[in-house]
């Protein structure tokens, strides 16, 4: 059970996390041979306190007052308000992508005679777009980043797939038949992330 205020368990790790209002979320490592509590960042950029078995957030806490002004010149962490305004511009991509892209997909698909079932808008991090076996075609909201050439290119990638769902040389030259560029397009997409 879960009480609101209290800390998340993490049953796999044991970890603790807390909020604190300067760091954001801080983690709690519990290890049976550390003695002092130790001030490190994780992977992930959070403020992480590793102390003895019978740490709680109530002491972590009190350590974490005591230790903040070192914390804070000492540790490369990142500013919550990071996070905040990736959130903002996550949203306003969002929000560009709504009112763009299923109209550029209509627009291309009426052009060369293609039928999708329907269109679906990512947040993934990896892929800028995919056509499921449905024939949904799903676009990464991060497209609303890159030139609109570049974002052409996907969409009629995407939409090639209708026809070919590999990469065979006939679904490359069915792209090359709408775009001409697709080679270039599709090298200068790299220097660009779909992670928002
Ligand atoms: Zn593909």
């Amino acid at each position: 059970m879960s009480l609101p205020g209290f800390p998340n368990a993490d049953a796999a790790s044991n970890n603790m996390t807390f909020t604190d209002p300067e760091f954001g979320e801080v983690v709690i490592r519990k290890s049976a041979w550390s003695t002092n509590p130790k001030f490190s960042v994780s992977t992930s950029g959070k403020l992480t306190i590793s102390g003895p078995k019978h740490t709680t957030v109530f002491l972590a806490k009190r350590w974490l007052n005591a230790s903040r002004k070192q914390i804070r010149e000492k540790l490369p962490l990142k500013d919550p308000s990071t996070q905040r305004a990736r959130d903002a511009q996550k949203k306003i991509l969002a929000k560009k992508a709504k009112e763009y892209l299923p109209y550029r997909l209509e627009f291309w698909a009426k052009k060369y005679g293609y039928n999708y079932s329907g269109l679906r808008l990512s947040h993934a991090n990896t892929r800028w777009g995919s056509r499921s076996s449905s024939g949904t075609i799903s676009l990464n909201i991060g497209l609303m980043k890159v030139p609109e050439p570049l974002r052409d290119y996907v969409i009629l990638h995407e939409l090639a797939h209708i026809n070919h769902m590999d990469h065979s040389a006939a679904f490359w030259a069915e792209v090359e038949a709408h775009d001409p560029s697709y080679k270039r397009h599709r090298k200068l997409l790299k220097a660009f992330s779909p992670g928002v």
